[in-house]
């Protein structure tokens, strides 16, 4: 465990904040909110706490009210959350158990017991966010993996149906990659992997997804645009792959892309026709789009 892991503090009490502050000021980031509100405004700012300690009896918004909301948003759902009140009954702390909090810990504070539990959830919370983060990611790109794409796509095409989005997808596979291996080697031909990944990523916006789903393939899911705007990101694409040389070797891809129709039931079917346009364009000659 290092200092980095951020603990915010919330408390209506100046004295308590200062007391718990100061178990915890030597060993991680603190910061404190003296309100429900702003507890709930910090949690969602990046960077987010990795843990809250919170007080049950605050004036407007009490403690449990805040965890509920804590746990009822997607984006803070998973910030540990540890009861640190004068409340001791044991009804008390099953209800704050039963709401979502990791644990309860009752005044007067005892500062070995602070630390030790906070950095007992601290430790669980992190190995959770390796785990998150081996689970949902490829680990030689750091792009989504081809298992949390599938995940998101079909919803991402559920939406698009319902709403007549203009949902665009893009299957890239990059030109004649086994023959990089073969003339550089293998070490050499994860270097443009990681290169080529890292450039569509840059290429892209925040709101595009794009998942490495397997060996040299690429898939990118544009956030809904004109068709314009998807054909020049994609030729966009092109270009700047070729131009980046990794390692001094000249590398190119070819593109089969796809926009959502009727007949696109599920996000196979969508991608499966973005991958006989690719299959065209490797046909075609290669370092080219193909629409289908
Ligand atoms: P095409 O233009 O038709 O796509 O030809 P290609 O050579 O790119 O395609 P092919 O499917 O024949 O070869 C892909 C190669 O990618 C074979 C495989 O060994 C290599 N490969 C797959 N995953 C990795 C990886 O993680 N690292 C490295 N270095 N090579 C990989
Ligand atoms: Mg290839
Ligand atoms: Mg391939």
């Amino acid at each position: 465990m290092s200092k980095n892991e951020s603990v915010l503090i919330v408390d209506d009490s100046q004295v308590s904040l200062k007391i718990i502050a100061s178990c915890l000021k030597d060993l991680h980031q603190v910061s404190i909110a003296t309100n429900g509100a702003a507890c709930l405004q910090i949690a969602q700012t990046h960077p987010q706490p990795d843990l809250i300690l919170l007080d049950v009896t605050m004036p407007n918004m009490d403690g449990y009210e805040v965890c509920e909301q804590l746990k009822k948003n997607p984006l803070t759902a998973a910030i540990p959350v540890i009861f640190l009140t004068g409340l001791d009954a044991e009804k008390d702390e099953e209800r704050g158990l039963l709401i979502g909090a990791v644990d309860y810990i009752t005044k007067p504070i005892r500062p070995a017991i602070v630390v030790a539990r906070v950095k007992t959830h601290l430790t669980l919370k992190l190995q959770r966010d390796k785990l998150n983060q081996m689970a949902f990611h490829d680990q030689l790109t750091g792009l989504y993996n081809r298992h949390y794409l599938m995940d998101i796509a079909e919803r991402e095409v559920l939406t698009a149906k319902r709403h007549h989005f203009a949902l665009w997808v893009l299957m890239i596979d990059i030109d004649h990659f086994k023959k990089i291996n073969d003339t550089h080697g293998h070490a050499v031909g994860d270097i443009v992997l990681q290169a080529v990944a890292e450039t569509l990523a840059q290429d892209c916006s925040d709101q595009d997804l794009i998942a490495r789903s397997g060996g040299e393939e690429f898939v990118i899911l544009f956030d809904p645009c004109e068709d314009e705007e998807a054909f020049n990101k994609a030729v966009g694409l092109l270009d700047v792959i070729e131009s980046l040389n990794p390692h001094n070797i000249n590398v190119t891809i070819s593109i089969g892309m796809a926009k959502i129709s009727e007949q696109d039931e599920n996000f196979g079917r969508f991608l499966k026709r973005a991958d006989d346009a690719l299959y065209q364009a490797k046909k075609n000659g290669r370092n080219r789009l193909e629409i289908a």
